[in-house]
């Protein structure tokens, strides 16, 4: 089989043609043909040598972590739930299984202790840029066949869904959240968020949008290219307002707006997330969801007068990680959704469809228009 790979010896990309074909081994396992991977800064990271670990014994990883696939066999145990033909999309992180993780022993290997988890395409485990792969039952989710134009996008969709609900989990801390609330849905109230900021205009930023817009959140956009772009002109067409930060700063947004209670970061840069902190309004959560490198992103902060306005405005900053298995159900019912209300903008997110031979282009640049390229995985 064929598969993008990162080829570790040589640290290059390479289009390998001896990938084994995967087999069913246990019961509640499922056989997929993969129809699309989505192109992400995580794969660019790996392959400009920022981490990516292949699995124990092998000298390459198979790249890719955001796929759509297609079930072609189910193990017996599958058999009820799933059948050939069903769109699947797979997590990407599993639980490390150690006795000393409660939370990884719950499903929840997004909050892992012991950080001794695999990630599908990034860390110990190959991904999913290859024809087939197999997967436990207790990784993938089941999408409705409307979802087909674009289930790929599920897995960034994730990412947001995990920060924002988070978020929102954090705002039942106050009290007038909780008497406004009359039952156990308390922490999946949304009434406390009335104004978003969304910072970063690519996929993640673009799909937290979607989200909170699906919410009747008043949600802004922010970005370092013009307002009569791509990224612009798609986020004010399905109702959020777009701002570019080099003719308005960050910090001057809330004079125009009002205060903003939650500020999803989607940059993965550090200065510019740090100075998110400036335009957060009282009581209000701002959430890092970007991973920069480790190194180069260092900045100074008026410390003293940051760590005064935490405190009397009484501010939350998190940072939130990958997403398990609930999230990814989550995003299958909102995309659904989404695309009901906007199937066209929807489609606008995915802005190249790239064939897997142009991998090396495809995973060093990355046009300025992007917002999601996604490889078409041919069946062999
Ligand atoms: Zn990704
Ligand atoms: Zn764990």
């Amino acid at each position: 089989m064929r598969a993008i790979a990162l080829d570790k010896p040589s640290g290059k990309p390479t289009l390998r043609t001896d990938v084994p074909e995967p087999a069913i081994q246990a019961p509640d396992e499922l056989r997929i043909r993969v129809l699309e991977v989505g192109i992400c800064g995580t794969d660019r990271a790996i392959v400009r040598g920022e981490g990516g670990v292949p699995p124990s014994g092998s000298d390459y990883l198979v790249l890719g972590h955001e796929m759509l696939g297609q079930v072609v066999e189910t193990g017996s145990e599958a058999s009820s739930d799933y059948k050939a033909g069903d769109l699947v999309v797979c997590t990407v992180r599993r639980p490390c299984r150690l006795p000393e993780c409660p939370t990884c022993a719950h499903g929840e290997s997004d909050l892992c202790y012991t950080g001794k988890y695999s990630e599908r395409g990034i860390v110990g485990a190959h991904g999913y840029m290859t024809s087939r792969i197999v997967e436990s039952t207790d990784f993938a989710v089941k999408l409705p066949p409307e979802l087909r134009p674009y289930g790929v996008l599920i897995e960034p969709t994730t990412v947001v869904e995990k920060a924002i609900l988070e978020s929102v989990l954090i705002q039942n801390r106050l009290d007038w959240v909780r008497n406004l609330t009359d039952d156990q849905e308390a922490n999946r109230d949304w009434r406390f968020v009335k104004r978003a900021l969304v910072a970063g205009a690519g996929p993640i930023g673009i799909m937290a949008a979607f989200v909170l817009l699906l919410h009747g959140v008043e949600t802004h956009v922010s970005d370092i290219r013009p307002r009569d772009g791509y990224k612009g002109r798609l986020v004010e067409s399905i109702g959020a307002t777009y701002w570019n930060v080099m003719e308005t700063p960050v910090e001057d947004i809330p004079s125009s707006t009002g205060s903003i209670d939650l500020i999803v970061e989607a940059t993965g840069v550090a200065p510019v997330a740090w100075q998110l902190l400036s335009a957060l309004g009282v009581n209000g959560v701002l959430v890092f969801t970007g991973v920069p490198g480790d190194r180069g992103g260092e900045l100074e902060l008026e410390g003293g007068h940051l760590m005064r306005q935490m405190v009397l405005w009484n501010q939350v900053v998190l940072g939130s990680v990958n997403a398990n298995r609930s999230y990814f159900l989550q995003a299958v019912k909102d995309l659904s959704e989404m695309g009901r209300r906007w199937p066209q903008q929807l489609a606008s997110v995915i802005t190249a469809h790239v064939p897997i031979e142009n991998y090396e282009t495809a995973l060093t640049s990355q046009p300025a228009d992007e917002v999601k390229a996604v490889f078409d995985i041919p069946e062999n």
